[in-house]
């Protein structure tokens, strides 16, 4: 009988992480996972008693090199960041210490422990940033144009992936995320926050207006259970220091989700343009070309976005 492989998920708390342990789970693999002393734990409620948790904090390293040593995992799934280009504009250093330095300690517990680990550090679409209109479906090889702290950090992180595979021939594979949604996706992020606000207004637990941000900006949304499912097929599929877009090669406008959630209800809602939820500079338009990743792993998305943005909606209603 073949061994049970073992997988650690840094960020297992969070929206991804929570759905990745789920599937590994399902695929018999040995969940491992790190927190916080103070992580929020409701997005593992259905597999708390199936995951190993350990306490760890990107910052710092000895705590991770401990963890590494002891549970000696085949893989990590590397999510754990400062996730949300809002906050990244509020407190930038935070987000640059958070998402660079973390994995700087993360890469040298590894190098410290001398085993073959294949690392999965979810890079992200935001990395490109200015997309010229001519340039979509953006390839791997489009230029690197960072609008944001966050984009900024994600930019270094996946060059410090390219740098350690070439430096210590450690295996990393490298993907950029675009956009990915669902239930349990943070009640920050966009379509979540309209979504929530759809599901109180049922409720009769706010006043029937929906704030919005920018509308008019375009993304590529791939269901958080397929970017997962794309995330365990990149450490089985995909060459260490190489980097994949995993996307699905279509936009949905802001503006387009936030009528497609409104036309799932039956509340009539006003909608309501909010300054705070506008960026410094935002990025217009995000639409990946995922020919290199599809070629290697032979990955589809599944998942319709009409049918994630129920889920997600459904999610809400469950939970306000
Ligand atoms: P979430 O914000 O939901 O989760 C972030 C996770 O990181 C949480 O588990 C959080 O733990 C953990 N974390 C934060 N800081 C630390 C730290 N100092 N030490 C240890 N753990 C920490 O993010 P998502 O699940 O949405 O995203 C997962 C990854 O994918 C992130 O790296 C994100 O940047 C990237 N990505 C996401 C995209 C998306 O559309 N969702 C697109 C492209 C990339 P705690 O519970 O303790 O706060």
């Amino acid at each position: 009988m073949t061994k049970k492989k073992k997988a650690l998920i840094t960020g297992i708390t969070g929206f991804a992480g929570s759905h990745l342990a789920e599937l590994l789970l399902r695929e018999s693999v040995d969940v491992y996972g790190i927190q916080r002393w103070r992580s929020k734990t409701e997005n593992m409620e259905d597999i708390k008693d199936k995951v190993k948790i350990e306490e760890a904090d990107l910052l710092d390293a000895h705590s991770l090199y401990s963890v590494i040593d002891k549970i000696k995992p085949d893989y990590i799934f590397h999510l754990a960041a400062q996730s949300f280009v809002q906050s990244s504009w509020a407190s930038p250093t935070q987000t640059l210490e958070v998402n660079i330095i973390g994995t700087a300690h993360l890469f040298e517990a590894v190098r410290k422990t001398d085993l073959p680990i294949t690392i999965q550090i979810a890079c992200s679409s935001e990395e490109y940033g200015k997309v010229l209109p001519n340039e979509v479906p953006i390839k791997e090889t489009n230029p690197l144009r960072p609008l944001s702290p966050y984009a900024v950090s994600k930019l270094a992180m996946d060059y410090l992936g390219y740098q350690y595979h070439e430096s210590y021939n450690m295996n990393i594979i490298r993907t950029r995320g675009f956009n990915h949604t669902g239930p349990r996706r943070g009640e920050v992020f966009a379509e979540s926050s309209f979504a929530k606000q759809i599901a109180e207004i049922e409720k009769g637990k706010r006043e029937p207006v929906v704030h919005v941000g920018n509308l008019e900006a375009q993304r590529d949304y791939t269901d958080v259970r397929d970017m997962v499912r794309a995330y365990y097929l990149s450490v089985q599929k995909c060459e260490p220091g190489e980097v994949y877009n995993i996307a699905t090669g279509t936009a949905w406008r802001i503006n387009d989700v936030l009528k497609l959630l409104i036309s799932m209800s039956k509340v009539k809602v006003e909608i309501k343009s909010d300054p705070a939820r506008m960026r410094p500079s935002d990025v217009e338009i995000l639409i990946g070309n995922n020919s290199k990743f599809v070629k290697q792993t032979g990955w589809q998305p599944e998942i319709r976005f009409e049918k994630t943005m129920e889920d997600l909606l459904n999610y809400w209603r469950e939970n306000v």
